[in-house]
């Protein structure tokens, strides 16, 4: 493989492109070469095509438990004093909750917050141990 000193970079002052230097200067400016940015560490792909955020996965265990525990959209609403609106929201993964909600939610879902985010076996124990599942 060729040595990494034929690559194209990029200067950072004048943006010129050009091979790197010996001394790393640009041609033009003499500003610095920085060589490329080494690539991105490859993530472990999931089995999934999905991309599960964590906005995704909490939402889905809140529906899953408001569910569990018989609460409708307008009851729960009252529950944790925020609007039905949010909860539909919150619950399709749209919403940018805060924690202070999220708490008070979870709370009235008999939910501690670290089983909300708790690895999938752990959550499920959860459910198992509620008699939910
Ligand atoms: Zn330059």
């Amino acid at each position: 493989m060729e040595t990494s000193s034929r690559e194209i970079i990029r200067c950072t002052r004048c943006r010129l492109q050009q091979y790197m230097t010996q001394t790393q200067r640009c041609r033009r400016c003499s500003g610095d070469l920085l060589p490329p940015l080494p690539p991105e560490p490859e993530q472990p792909q999931s089995s999934q095509s999905q991309t599960i955020t964590a906005s995704n996965l909490m939402a889905s265990r809140l529906r899953l438990v408001r569910r569990c525990r018989h609460f409708s959209q307008p009851e729960m609403a009252e529950r944790a004093r925020v609007s039905q609106q949010f909860i539909s929201v919150m619950e399709r993964g749209r919403s940018r909750v805060t924690l202070e909600t999220l708490e008070r939610y979870a709370n009235a879902l008999n939910l501690p917050l670290h089983v909300l985010f708790a690895p999938a076996p752990q959550f499920e124990r959860f459910l198992q141990k509620q008699g939910m599942v």
